[in-house]
């Protein structure tokens, strides 16, 4: 693990350093690389340029940890505006949409499980109806078993909404294992919280073997697997393993974030893969910049140079 993302995360809790942040328009370089845009209509043309391009798409609209339900219906409508906009436009065949359990009311006090739940079986209807899927993203360790349980009852009305499980919790490999079932998507990532020794391995090399592990058991079984990484050696070690277990083409899929390694996806596609491309939109972009910039302090200057300037 890099030496700087840890305190990175921990700053990243300060509500000063949010607030400063949080100041920054959405045009300012560092955001604009990472988030298309802040309305529905960027988000939607920026999807039609991929798919244009070959690529599929998972749409995010940014948003975590609420509080409030009226925030989390306000999360809801975004996610029917986003999908009617999709169908409209014919994008659903190649683009779906990603959900944070926390942003439609899992942290409620009270009823938030059922909350969480109600509003995200609005959202897998909506999109059925407009002929594409959803898929429940992954938060921090604590959301773990509630995300899953949430995601067992939707799959009994909609058996093709997809999962995101974290190479770097020590529980994954079970995990992948219960879920390699057949008609079952599993989305694939290292896990981009900060989370204690108790539950995560904190070691890279150690996050990198449990990936390739799960990688083992998720391409060995009869799922969908949805390889999500940038990591160079991830995405050949992958490539190797597919063919090993007889995967064709088309049978798993690779993903990564907007704006990470756009040349990586675009070769990967060009040589027949699958890749589907993570395209976050909105307002509430702070959580998701600092992971970004957690995952590459190289990027720093480049943040700070935004800050001062506030371009
Ligand atoms: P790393 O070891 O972090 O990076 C490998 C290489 O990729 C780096 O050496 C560099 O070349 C490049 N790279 C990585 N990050 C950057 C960057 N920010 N800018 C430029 N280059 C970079 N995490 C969750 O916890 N829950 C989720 O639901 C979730 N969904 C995701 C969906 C998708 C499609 C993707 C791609 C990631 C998702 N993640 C999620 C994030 C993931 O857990 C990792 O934090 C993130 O992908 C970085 O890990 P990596 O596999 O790319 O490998």
């Amino acid at each position: 693990m890099s030496l700087l993302r840890q305190p990175l995360l921990l700053l990243a809790r300060s509500a000063a350093v949010k607030k400063l942040v949080s100041s920054m328009p959405v045009s300012a370089g560092i955001v604009r690389s990472y988030v298309p845009g802040e309305t529905t209509g960027s988000v939607v043309d920026a999807t039609a340029a991929l798919v244009e391009d070959g690529l599929r798409v998972t749409l995010d609209h940014l948003g975590e940890d609420t509080m409030d339900a009226e925030q989390a219906d306000a999360t809801v409508t975004a996610y029917l505006e986003v999908l009617g906009q999709l169908a409209a436009r014919g994008l659903t065949r190649n683009a779906e949409v990603s959900v944070k359990l926390s942003a439609i009311g899992q942290f409620l006090p009270d009823n938030g499980h059922k909350v969480a739940l109600e509003n995200a079986r609005t959202i897998c209807r909506a999109a059925r109806n407009a002929g594409t899927t959803v898929t429940l993203d992954m938060e921090d360790h604590t959301t773990t078993d509630s995300t899953l349980a949430i995601l067992r009852e939707l799959r009994k009305d909609f058996p093709e909404t997809g999962a995101v499980l974290q190479a770097a919790l020590h529980r994954t490999e079970s995990d992948c294992r219960a879920l390699a079932h057949e008609g079952s998507r599993v989305r694939l990532c290292k896990g981009a919280y900060l989370e204690p020794e108790s539950v995560a391995f904190q070691d890279k090399l150690d996050i990198d073997r449990s990936y390739v592990r799960c990688l083992k058991v998720l391409l060995a079984g009869d799922g969908y697997p949805m390889i999500a990484t940038h990591d160079p050696r991830m995405v050949e070690i992958a490539s190797s393993l597919a063919s090993r277990y007889g995967r064709t083409q088309g049978t798993y899929e690779y993903q990564m974030l907007y704006g990470i390694r756009p040349d990586e996806q675009r070769r990967l596609a060009a040589d027949g893969e699958t890749v589907r491309v993570y395209v976050p939109y909105g307002q509430e972009w702070y959580g998701y910049l600092m992971r970004r910039l957690a995952e590459r302090p190289q990027n720093l200057t480049f943040f700070l140079r935004s800050l001062v300037s506030k371009k």
